[in-house]
């Protein structure tokens, strides 16, 4: 049978445009797409006619070539249009674009990505780290010692004894996806999926590697170095790709998701990026003053309580607090005072303070510099 013109099959003329010429296209592989017209061989015939068509007006060198020669310019034969569909759906991204309704109505979605095999992808290991408010405040180098699936190292990951172990897949015939026509309230639909016998793999292996019996992974334990950067929280995570489990013979290995845990401070209270603490003066230290030594997430630093100081007064040690995950600012340790209250007293003490109940300087007389409730919370925000 001798090929009909390129320009013909599309219904363009010769100087269509490369728009046009795609347009042209576009509409022929909707009308005779294989998954609207099964079982119909003219109509897949016609699909692959104007495929084939398609390919050569759509490529200038081609078409160059095409046009000065006609049909000689493939080497004479006429039969060389062996365009099988796989290569016509994986042209299918370019023509339609991707994420076309076409190609997701007929569960096209799987060629996506240059219509090659998908890559398989191992799954995702989670772990769990533990940090100090300290390691939080600095960051850490932490050592993981990570249990998981790694590629097996006799076979390299393939699953295989050796090189001759593999022969081509009988079911899908090496390409790895099956098409099957299913009855639908849409009338018959074609849909593509993955070799059930070679698992999209395009080929079977004969004969099994001896350590992992053919899986091509095994239990291992990798030690992995993570670098926790300063300002992280408790629920974050950090995704590492590549460290987590490796899929069943070869691939790429999963992701290892780092699930940030932070321990408890006895003392140091965390609030955003800054962080509180409680201290408790006896009642001369806060009427005398005194200097004391306070806990912070870089160390213990000395303060100095001024005499008179009142119980709820705020006082602030800037820049001592934890530092914002990646950028410059860093949080503030907020000191709040509070003033014992003696619970149990001997009778001496009990004397003491009877002689100071009724003292003139003991006469409560808040002023506006006492840092009561509104003044603590304007110093607070300020
Ligand atoms: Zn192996
Ligand atoms: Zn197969």
């Amino acid at each position: 049978m001798a090929k009909r013109d390129y320009y013909e099959i599309l219904g363009v003329s010769k100087n269509a445009s490369a728009d046009e010429i795609k347009k042209a296209y576009r509409q022929m592989a909707i009308k005779f797409h294989p998954d609207k017209n099964p079982g119909n061989k003219e109509a897949e015939d016609k699909f692959k006619e104007a495929a084939e068509a398609y390919e050569h007006l759509s490529d200038s060198d081609k078409k160059a070539r095409y046009d000065r020669f006609g049909h000689q310019s493939m080497g004479g034969g006429g039969q060389s249009g062996g365009m099988n569909m796989d290569d016509i759906f994986s042209q299918f991204g370019d023509v339609f674009g991707d994420g076309h309704p076409f190609e997701s109505f007929f569960g096209g979605s799987q060629r996506r990505g240059g219509g090659g095999r998908r890559q398989k992808v191992g799954t995702n290991l989670r772990i769990k780290v533990k940090l100090t408010l300290q390691e939080i405040a600095t960051g850490v180098e932490k050592k993981l010692k990570v249990n998981k699936q790694v590629s097996c190292n006799t076979c390299g990951g393939n699953g295989a004894k050796d090189k001759s172990s593999f022969k081509n897949c009988g079911t899908c015939g090496g390409s790895g996806q099956v098409r099957k026509v299913t009855q639908t309230f849409l009338g018959q639909m074609a849909t593509t999926s993955t070799c059930p016998t070679c698992n999209g793999e395009g080929s079977v292996v004969t004969s099994s590697c001896g350590s992992c019996k053919g899986s091509g992974r095994m239990e291992g334990e990798e030690v992995i170095t993570v670098n926790i950067p300063a300002g992280v929280a408790d629920g974050m995570q950090l995704s590492m790709s590549g460290k987590g489990n490796a899929p069943e013979r070869g691939g790429i290995p999963g992701d290892l998701i780092i699930l940030i845990e932070e321990i408890e401070d006895p003392v140091l209270k965390r609030d955003g990026n800054n962080i509180i603490f409680d201290l408790y003066l006896n009642f001369a230290d806060a009427a005398l003053g005194t200097q004391v030594e306070i806990p912070t997430v870089s160390g213990k630093v000395k303060l100095k309580i001024d005499a008179g100081t009142q119980a709820g007064k705020i006082l602030r040690l800037r820049g001592k607090g934890i530092p914002e995950l990646n950028s410059g600012y860093h949080g503030d340790q907020l000191v709040q005072v509070n003033v014992w209250t003696p619970k149990k007293m001997s009778a001496e003490e009990k004397t003491m303070l009877e002689t100071l109940r009724n003292s003139e300087n003991f006469m409560p007389k808040p002023d506006k510099n006492d840092h009561g409730f509104f003044d603590r919370m304007k110093e607070f925000f300020n």
